[in-house]
């Protein structure tokens, strides 16, 4: 069972990382933004709560997010582990994650720091897009991840967007509750001897590379999980 961890301040590559990592192991990525902005789309009070609290760039209320993490751990595409990335997000959602695990008799394998300059972060919060169809992430400040046309998907011809958060204002505070309440829960993991830190400030292969050299060589990456 291969539970790997993402932990890191917005735009910081979590879910880039984590998407190239679940492609390569063949282990399902779970991102609690994106199941949180599914959610904000419903006609629902719940969908309208998501909505407005995404858009804040405050963290949404615990209980919904204990609910859908449940949900989804439990899912059979998890039976051989599975990418975390967006929770926990503070501490109290640690230990929550703790019971889980604890749960299912299973342990996490690594959590991954993606260290990255607040400068940097801000830079790739105002030009980030994401298609509406197939959910790829390109950035239009930097060349290396820019789409051929501005508004359209390369792969799929899809319509990108800018996410409802992606704006300074959202960014503050998002980056305020990083570190007041998720940076303090890395502490919590280095104490478990799990914690490896990226530099995530360069190139996405770059640190793509440092993490999977370390996965790698897990024996619980079984040669199936492999492609
Ligand atoms: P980023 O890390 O770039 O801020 P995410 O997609 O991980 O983006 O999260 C977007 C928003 O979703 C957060 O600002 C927060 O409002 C909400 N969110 C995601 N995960 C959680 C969580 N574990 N607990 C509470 N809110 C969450």
């Amino acid at each position: 069972m291969e539970i790997i961890m993402f932990i890191a301040a917005p735009a910081a590559g979590k879910g880039s990382h984590a998407k190239l990592l679940s492609k390569k192991y063949n282990l399902p990525h779970i991102s609690t933004g994106d199941i949180l902005r599914e959610i904000s789309k419903e006609d629902s009070e719940i969908g309208a709560y998501v909505h407005e609290t995404l858009a804040s760039g405050k963290l949404v209320k615990d209980d919904i997010t204990y609910k859908l993490i449940e949900k989804r751990i439990g899912e059979m595409d998890c039976k051989n582990g599975f990418i975390i990335d967006g929770f926990p997000r503070n501490y109290e959602q640690a230990l929550k994650f703790d019971e889980i695990l604890n749960k299912k008799n299973v342990k996490l394998s690594h959590v991954f720091v993606l260290d990255v300059d607040k400068e940097i972060l801000e830079k790739r919060i105002i030009g980030r897009r994401t298609c509406e169809d197939c959910g790829r992430v390109y950035n239009l400040n930097n060349p290396l991840e820019r789409p051929k046309q501005e508004s359209t998907c390369d792969y799929c011809g899809g319509h990108l967007f800018q996410r409802s958060d992606d704006n300074i204002k959202s960014f503050e505070e998002r980056y305020k509750m990083y570190l007041i309440k998720t940076a303090p829960i890395i502490e919590y993991y280095e104490k478990q001897g799990v914690v490896t830190h990226v530099d995530g400030n360069h190139k996405l292969e770059d640190s793509f590379k440092a993490i999977d050299d370390i996965i790698s060589k897990d024996s619980d990456i079984s040669d199936n999980n492999k492609k």
